[in-house]
């Protein structure tokens, strides 16, 4: 478990974390000119104030019942830290002490009958249940809504932290769903295996959020989305205990366990779960690619999975992100003799400017890697692939969970910064990508102030499969200054960039989830029928609509 007040309540990660791009002031002046709207100004967020919080909706009855379950708070700094997850929108909220609506209480049971207990009490009270792991949702998926109960209680998970079961011969593990991923993955890897799921937010979100949420890891391609690792679940649920099927493989009607991964909440709390592990690796290989454009790239990496060829990891960055991520450590860590070399090669090779970076991982174990490198090599090289080396590969493998480290000072100097996602089948993809980027960029271009200032996308391919791949969107531009109109701004560009993956043919989201921020998406993917099946079932589980009511469009 982690001790929260060792981390940012309003901001990404480990609050003793020094973030070098602070010390930059290069890179300052390079967004200010590349956006062209004159100087950043530098304003970081308000302190915790507790005259801030509205005061707690908890009648005795309530409080004295939920306390008998587990231990409560309603104290401001976990009130704070509960109430809004990680996203950018949630992040205007909480470094301007925005915090209508916030949880009542932070309720934090250490066992799955306390949780059943609490949920219980909830049901009797007719309170509101956000299930809370990490908080690291950036969706609105952990927000508290008003308008749906008389209170709302924010129901923690991180003191589950059990392993219950470890099956070396069917190779799965029965894991408590409050465990942070590098203490889940230590107790694991010391007994030589691995659940392999490496999400940016690895170091800070939790098992039950990453199966509720239906997430990807880093080297997902190896070790599948949670649907894929989820073997079955136990959850407590407003109409009682409710344990999945865990067969390997079965025909007796729909496989319910797929109805928990993706259900955020709506359905009951997830207390722990039968995950699919692997030995853990023993051999790993990571080497950069050059590509031309991100079409080319973008094809070798749909031969090489079509191929079934064993990666773990095929990350395909546009030219724009090749190009702001070689600037970006330019100006942070400054310009090296190896830049210089690099870019007279990549001139030499007609590769400047516009060229695409691709860093391809495999694991396993040694023969497996050997034998995926040379594949992978054979495909990129055919298809015109430039050889980076290993060098730009490690180095992103080493610094892979702290990009997230960036957005506070992007955003205590003005800017507004967020990341969607997509995914869509090999035939629409490129449309998507162009669709969604002319969005992006005519939108910002709309809603940025000053007017006339512009935007910044870069996209990625990170998470493929035979039929499709998914992308990834960062954007960047400058936000208003007023909360408010700063939300307003954000909601014109979410719309925009959400209207475009779904008249392009793109899901609205490949593994962040719906919450309340894709929730307008929601039934035009699903359609009338595939909601009021969701509905009735939720209503099956949750007949009173405690469980975080309002996400998932539910
Ligand atoms: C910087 C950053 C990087 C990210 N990178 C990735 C990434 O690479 N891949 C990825 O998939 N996601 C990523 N995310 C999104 C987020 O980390 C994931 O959605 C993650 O799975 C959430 O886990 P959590 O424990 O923080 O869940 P929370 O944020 O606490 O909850 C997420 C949702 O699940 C529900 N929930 C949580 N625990 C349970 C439970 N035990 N039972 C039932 N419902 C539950 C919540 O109510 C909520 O609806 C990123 C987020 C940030 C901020």
């Amino acid at each position: 478990m982690i001790d929260r007040e060792t981390l940012r309540w309003n901001g990404w990660g480990w609050r003793a974390h020094k973030e070098p791009a602070e010390d930059a002031p290069a890179l300052w002046s390079y967004l200010a000119e590349t956006l062209g709207c004159g100087a950043l100004p530098l304003e970081g967020p308000a302190e915790l104030d507790e005259r801030a919080f509205p005061p707690s909706r908890l009648t005795e009855d309530a409080r004295e019942a939920f306390a008998r379950a587990a231990p409560l708070t309603e104290a401001p700094g976990p009130r704070a830290f509960a109430a809004r997850g990680r996203s950018y929108r949630d992040l205007l909220d909480l470094r301007a002490l925005h915090f209508q609506p916030a949880p009542d209480a932070v309720v934090s049971p250490r066992t799955s009958a306390a949780v059943q207990a609490v949920i219980d009490a909830a049901r009797d009270h007719d309170i509101a249940v956000v299930p809370f792991g990490g908080g690291t949702s950036v969706v609105g998926g952990v927000t508290p809504l008003d308008g749906w109960k008389q209170a709302v209680i924010a129901l923690d998970t991180t003191r589950l932290t059990g392993i219950l079961a470890i099956d070396r011969i069917s190779m799965t593990a029965t894991l408590q769903a409050g465990l942070y991923g590098p203490l889940l993955e230590q107790r694991l890897q010391e007994q030589g295996l691995t659940l392999g799921h490496f999400p940016q937010s690895f170091e800070f979100s939790t098992l039950g959020g990453w199966i509720a949420a239906r997430g990807a890891g880093q080297q997902s391609n190896r070790y599948g989305k949670a649907e894929a690792w989820l073997v079955s679940a136990r959850l407590a649920t407003p109409s009682g205990p409710w344990a999945t099927e865990g067969f390997p493989a079965s025909a007796a009607g729909p496989r319910l366990t797929d109805l928990v991964a993706g259900s955020e909440g709506t359905l009951g709390l997830i207390t722990d779960a039968t995950v699919r592990v692997r030995e853990k690796a023993k051999a790993r290989d990571y080497r950069a690619w050059v590509f031309k454009g991100f079409e080319e790239g973008a094809d070798v990496i749909r031969r090489i999975v079509q191929a079934g060829i064993p990666v773990s990891t095929l990350r395909l960055s546009d030219a724009d992100e090749t190009f702001f991520y070689g600037k970006l450590s330019r100006l942070v860590g400054g310009v090296k003799l190896k830049h210089r070399v690099e870019d007279v090669y990549l001139a030499f090779r007609g590769l400047s400017g516009s060229k695409c970076a691709l860093i391809a991982g495999t694991e396993g174990d040694l023969d497996l890697v050997a034998y995926a490198r040379n594949r992978m090599s054979e495909i990129a090289a055919a298809s015109g692939g430039m050889p980076a080396g290993e060098g730009p590969a490690l180095k992103w493998f080493a610094g892979r969970f702290h990009g997230p480290y960036l957005r506070d000072p992007m955003l205590d100097r003005g800017l507004g910064v967020d990341t969607l996602e997509t995914a869509a089948s090999w035939t629409d993809l490129m449309k998507v990508y162009h669709a969604v980027r002319r969005a992006l960029a005519g939108a910002m271009a709309t809603q940025a102030t000053p007017s006339g200032s512009r935007g910044i996308v870069l996209a990625h391919i990170s998470h493929s499969y035979p039929g499709g791949a998914s992308l990834y969107f960062t954007y960047v531009w400058r936000r208003a200054a007023d909360r408010e109109a700063a939300i307003t701004q954000w909601e014109a560009i979410k719309r925009a960039a959400g209207d475009a993956i779904a008249a392009s043919g793109g899901t609205i989201s490949h593994h962040h989830g719906i919450g309340t921020d894709h929730a307008p998406w929601m039934a035009g993917e699903k359609g009338p029928q595939g909601m009021s099946a969701l509905r009735a079932l939720k209503h099956a589980l949750d007949p009173t609509g405690i469980m975080n009511p309002g996400k998932l469009g539910l």
